[in-house]
């Protein structure tokens, strides 16, 4: 099984992924937490080239190129082998935050993201867990935490909101492998939310 959380920056998904994973092996499942951009050696370091050093350093297209490089690793290194063993890939980040964040950078890239998924990724998780979150709360949370790979400084509060309605946009056009849960609760709450979806989705 193929789950991945997605959700605008301080949204919460890597605690929430890491918590799902770790609920799942205490239940004595084989599981595999991953993350994009990233999730392979080679996959890292393309994460590197992308997140570090001058943010201008790649024009949007070739940065729909690099991430898709990424993914195309990280699938066929680590998500297909695990998937192929039974294993559940947990997911931090997958191809609707490419979908988002570098198909709403021009008018015309949010086609060849799509074109190019279909070219050489070609696979969607069985399950996504949207963490939805007000913009202005996911960014004070994503600020306080912010590091070297922190990119949303320089995104602000509208794309914030941007990013937020596509997941939205994306959820509405796919409810059967989306499951919405409201990330403005306590740790708690939600990582019993996503339990719970995860479940569903295995009965
Ligand atoms: O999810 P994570 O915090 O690891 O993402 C690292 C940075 O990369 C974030 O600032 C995020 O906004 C950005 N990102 C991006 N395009 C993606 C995925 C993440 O710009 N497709």
């Amino acid at each position: 099984l193929f789950v991945s959380f997605e959700g605008i920056d301080g949204s919460g998904k890597s605690t929430q992924a890491r918590r799902l994973a770790e609920t799942l092996r205490a239940e004595g499942r084989n599981v595999v937490l991953t993350r994009e951009p990233g999730g392979s050696p080679g996959a890292e370091e393309i994460r590197a080239l992308l997140l570090q050093g001058d943010p201008d350093r790649w024009s949007p297209e070739t940065e729909i190129l690099l991430f898709t490089a990424a993914r195309r690793d990280h699938l066929e290194r680590v998500i297909r082998p695990a998937l192929a063993e039974g294993k559940i890939v947990i997911c931090d980040r997958f191809a609707d935050s490419t979908r988002l964040y570098q198909g709403l950078r021009g008018s015309d890239l949010r086609a060849k993201v799509d074109a190019l998924h279909d070219l050489m990724i070609g696979v969607e998780p069985d399950l996504t867990l949207l963490i939805d979150m007000e913009p202005a709360e996911g960014l004070k949370r994503a600020l306080a935490r912010h590091g070297p790979e922190a990119r949303f400084e320089g995104f602000g509060e509208a794309l914030q909101t941007q990013m937020r309605q596509g997941f939205l946009d994306l959820a509405a056009a796919a409810p059967q492998r989306f499951r919405l849960i409201d990330g403005a609760r306590s740790e708690d709450a939600v990582a019993s939310d996503c339990a719970t979806a995860l479940a569903e989705v295995m009965a």
